[in-house]
């Protein structure tokens, strides 16, 4: 397959146009998504693990979003030293708004690591992006163009069909109805400048086709031209119905006090935040690591959720907890010193870039002010099979060895309590060099991928 598809750089790189598989390039113009030429190999019981665990994940983030107590326990130690994560948690207590309505969009990220012998490799979390869960409508473009770079081959009828807009795009519709307002509008909540555009203005028409408007605000438009009007958030005479959030996940989009303004008035409005500020904050990694501990767990989901999540979940600690070091338990900052390559040391932040390993790490956990190790918190590092493949960006193949990330989107729609539609809406893979550590795509280092399903044996080997 590799040898098979090198030669059709060119035309990959055409038809990657002609799918919308772009973004804006940093000068200016338009320039295609980095994508993988050879999609990536998954064995088919590991493909169907993968898209199993997202109806879970769903009713988790939908529960613990309904728990402001606590997300305010799991985080009271974070916001003695993350204004940030303060910030968010005191808007999410102050500005509760009345309405019931409840749209979730997520997407749970997962790498598949060895099991010795031949069983299917297992699924482990790397994390559940409850905020900006981007790629919607790239991961379906990209899947377009490997679809037609495989007809005629041996390969066609293994490539996993991927869209996760149309399950996306009715729980919108769904929301959107719900809320009662025709000439109502969606608002998309959007950084100034943002590369990854047409990933969302392909989500924009999919909402036009079923007669749903969406306007593109910056948080500090939203305050400027925002006002509550019976409750309601209303953008130039318009209610908005909805407000989706591609940004306001990274301090960087708080730069300004309008920007904190325009956060505000969407949650206190009666608008449908997607997410809510809880549902945000259950998204945290400090969250994600409590998670971890089966009592904690257990709150908010049945058993038979848990043990299916718990199957996926990799060590997560906090700096002061116990782990097994070398020599017997040792705290986890201190395991974390001796063998570095064994974690991952992890901020409460989004967006790809913040992680530490090795030298980094050891220096900063050598670092640490008062207070600031509550900040972060430790997990395990994951090993993924490794695959070949050949990676485009910017019109040039690299062919090496690769690891790929693969997230499953979710989608929940709720009446309070009542759950009215629970979906796996579809996949994003992301593959990177394997020796690079982050995998952000907007970073430059992921590579917008599809899966093909081949037994086992032919799956891991290198093709
Ligand atoms: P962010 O919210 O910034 O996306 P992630 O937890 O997803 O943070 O981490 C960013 C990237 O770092 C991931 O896409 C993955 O490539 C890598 N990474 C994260 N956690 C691990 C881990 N436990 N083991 C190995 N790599 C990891
Ligand atoms: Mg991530």
């Amino acid at each position: 397959m590799l040898e098979n598809l090198k030669s059709r750089l060119a035309e990959s790189v055409d038809f990657a146009a002609l799918y919308g598989l772009l973004k804006a390039a940093p000068g200016g113009g338009l320039v295609h998504a980095p994508f993988a030429l050879t999609p990536c190999p998954i064995d088919p019981a590991a493909s169907r693990n993968l898209a199993e665990l997202s109806l879970p994940f769903n009713r988790l983030a939908h529960a613990i979003s309904g728990q402001i107590d606590f997300l305010a326990e799991a985080l009271e130690e974070v916001v003695g030293a993350d204004p940030f994560t303060r910030d968010l948690l005191e808007m999410a207590r102050n500005c509760a708004s009345t309405q019931q309505l409840y749209l979730q969009i997520t997407r749970s990220d997962y790498f598949l690591q060895a099991r010795q012998g031949l069983a299917a490799p297992v699924a482990r979390q790397v994390e559940l992006n409850t905020i900006s869960a981007s790629y919607p409508a790239l991961a379906a473009r990209v899947n377009l163009l490997h679809k037609h770079l495989l007809s005629d081959t041996p390969w066609e009828d293994a490539l996993v069909a991927n869209d996760p807009l149309p399950d996306i795009v009715e729980g919108f519709a769904q929301a959107f109805r719900m809320y009662g307002h025709q000439d109502a509008c969606v608002v998309m909540v959007v950084q100034a400048g943002e590369a990854n555009v047409f990933d969302q203005r392909i989500l924009e028409q999919a909402l036009h086709a079923r007669h749903i408007p969406v306007v593109r605000l910056t948080l500090e438009a939203i305050a400027e031209q925002g006002s509550l009007r019976e409750g309601h958030l209303t953008i130039g005479g318009r209610i908005a119905a909805i407000t989706y959030f591609r940004a306001g996940y990274t301090p960087d989009d708080f730069r300004s006090p309008e920007a904190m303004q325009g956060r505000k008035l969407v949650e206190s409005s009666s608008t449908i935040p997607v997410p809510n500020l809880a549902t945000h904050l259950a998204g945290t990694k400090k969250v994600q690591q409590l998670l971890t501990q089966p009592a904690t767990l257990r709150r908010f989901c049945e058993e038979h959720d848990a043990a299916l999540m718990e199957a996926c979940f990799a060590g997560m600690y906090s700096l002061d907890e116990a782990v097994a070091g070398p020599g017997g338990p040792l705290a986890a900052r201190k395991a974390a010193a001796v063998q570095p390559e064994r974690f991952v040391l992890k901020p409460q932040r989004e967006g790809g870039g913040n992680n530490l390993y090795d030298e980094e790490m050891i220096a900063r956990l050598a670092a640490l002010g008062p207070g600031e190790d509550r900040t972060f918190v430790l997990m395990e590092r994951i090993t993924p099979i490794p695959h070949d493949a050949v990676m485009v960006l910017e019109g040039k193949a690299s062919a090496g060895k690769c690891l790929s990330e693969i997230g499953r989107f979710g989608v929940l729609l709720a009446n309070g309590k009542e759950i009215l539609l629970n979906k796996d809406a579809g996949y994003l893979v992301r593959t990177k060099h394997h020796q690079v550590k982050e995998g952000g795509v907007s970073a430059g280092y992921g590579h917008l991928d599809s899966l093909i399903e081949l037994p086992l044996e032919e799956a891991y080997r290198p093709v």
